[in-house]
């Protein structure tokens, strides 16, 4: 995309402006838009999509740097691609295991589905914690209750598979991750993906919403008042609005990426330290080689490479990748080498040519996340998303995933927590209707 040409030191104004370009920021624009209420977006890199991230790939199926599914019936989303006619399938439930040297259809497996397994730890967490229990964190706390969990101890490593499974919901590794992640979050299939790639529906929400989006223009500093918001961008433009609706990842935030002034009341700025920033890594292989049988879709594994999807074009090329949670990595080539060497195991490969991992992303260390998505980090007692997500002074509203405290870390949760954040600015501008003549009678009277 070509760098835009805005004026340098410009000023623009607009009703609302909207910091990132992600799920959250798109829906918060749309819903504005339908109120008649105009924003301006502004976003640091030169795509706008954010945690969804697909790339087109030759022909070949799309590469899901991010976001990969669609959890539920019941999420938003599904109105989202409704309204802009865009496709999606369903994901069979049934994968693959790889454990005990051998890979085998999940339905021979002796661990339950994914869905079971954890929501059956969660539900043992939650029951625990209602007693008084402490919360040790909850990939310790599988230690605590293997034995009452469905196929868990019965299996050689099967805690460690679990653990994993753990790690990659959640990106957070086995200490940080709080066992209170049982009382907020619900764990939900189906899955469906959007088989021309997630990409589609941010692309589509850009285009149909038509609300000015500015790429290549990082903000780096908000000044907030009774006058409203004014955002300094990298590159010297500023651009005013009565509200702001910041949407950047909690991994910005905490890195005081952006320059408040004046700075976050107390509660805010103890809220976004509090929040865990997860880490997650994707590494991808093309292959022309058949590495597994033409069955094989998705493989869970108690391997250092966690959860692999496996994506074919024909009968002999394939995209495959490796999301690995809760870990991160010194080089590319150290992420490279985990999936290699997983993947001769696995497929039993004495063969290096099908196996060499290329592209690898960790969103942790990308400039503009410094994260994968939130986590509830375990010693914080109170409900940090719901006091990131409440306003300041009517002026700044707080958005994204890290601000939703049932779906966090999904996209259906970044799209509510925009509705919920433009909500609360429509709702601001609607004229106060006069009050009730009831509510006026005392005072006639003593007139
Ligand atoms: C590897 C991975 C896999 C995932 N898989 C799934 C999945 O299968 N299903 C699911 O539902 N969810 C999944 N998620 C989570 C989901 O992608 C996110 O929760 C969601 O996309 C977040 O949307 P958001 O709008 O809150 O933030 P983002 O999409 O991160 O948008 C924030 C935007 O702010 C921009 N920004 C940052 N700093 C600045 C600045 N200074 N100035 C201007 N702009 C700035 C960023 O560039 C970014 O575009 C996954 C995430 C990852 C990382």
């Amino acid at each position: 995309m070509p760098a835009p040409d805005y004026a340098k030191g410009s000023h623009t104004d607009t009703d609302v402006l909207i910091v990132g370009a992600g799920a959250a920021a798109l829906e918060a624009a749309h819903t504005l838009a339908d109120h008649r209420i105009t924003s301006i977006i502004l976003e640091a890199q030169a795509r706008i999509g954010g945690r969804i991230w697909t790339q087109q790939n030759n022909g070949f199926p799309p590469k899901e740097k991010g976001a990969l599914q669609i959890h539920g019936e019941d999420a938003v989303t599904f109105n989202v691609l409704q309204r802009h006619n865009i496709a999606w399938q369903a994901v069979p439930n049934e994968g693959h295991t790889y454990i005990g040297n051998k890979l085998t259809q999940d339905r021979h497996s002796p661990l339950p589905p994914t869905e079971v397994l954890i929501g059956s730890l969660l539900q043992e967490a939650k029951d625990y914690l209602e007693k008084g229990g402490q919360d040790i964190g909850i990939i310790a706390f599988v230690d605590l209750v293997a034995d009452r969990l469905p196929g868990v101890s019965n299996v050689r490593k099967g805690k460690r598979l679990l653990k994993n499974l753990l790690r990659n919901e959640f990106a957070s590794n086995d200490v940080s991750l709080s066992a209170l992640v049982s009382e907020q979050v619900s764990y939900c299939v189906p899955n469906f993906i959007i088989p021309n790639g997630y990409g589609e529906m941010t692309e589509r929400m850009a285009q149909e919403t038509s609300v000015d989006t500015r790429t290549q223009t990082p903000v780096q500093s908000i000044r907030w008042g009774q006058d409203g918001v004014t955002a300094k961008a990298k590159n010297g433009q500023t651009f005013h609005g009565s509200q702001a609706i910041i949407t950047v990842p909690i991994g910005v935030l905490k890195e005081k990426r952006l320059k408040f002034s004046p700075a976050l009341p107390p509660k805010t700025r103890h809220a976004i330290e509090d929040l865990g920033a997860g880490k997650a890594s994707k590494v991808f292989l093309e292959t022309n080689e058949p590495v597994f049988d033409a069955d094989v879709e998705a493989v869970r594994t108690k391997e250092e490479s966690q959860l692999l999807t496996i994506r074919r074009s024909n009968d002999s090329h394939a995209t495959l990748w490796a999301h690995i949670g809760g870990r991160t990595y010194d080089s590319p080539d150290a992420l490279r080498a985990v999936l290699r060497d997983d993947i001769r195991k696995m497929a039993s490969l004495d063969d290096h040519r099908s196996c060499v991992p290329d592209d690898v992303v960790s969103w942790e260390k990308l400039e503009y996340f410094r994260c994968a998505y939130s986590y509830h980090e375990r010693g914080i007692q109170r409900d940090c998303r719901a006091e990131l997500a409440k306003s300041i002074g009517h002026i700044l509203f707080f958005a994204g995933e890290a601000t939703h405290s049932k779906n966090p870390g999904t996209v259906h949760g970044a799209l509510e927590s925009g509705i919920r954040a433009a909500q609360e600015i429509i709702a601001l501008r609607v004229p106060t209707p006069p009050p009730p003549l009831s509510s006026l009678i005392p005072q006639v009277r003593a007139w």
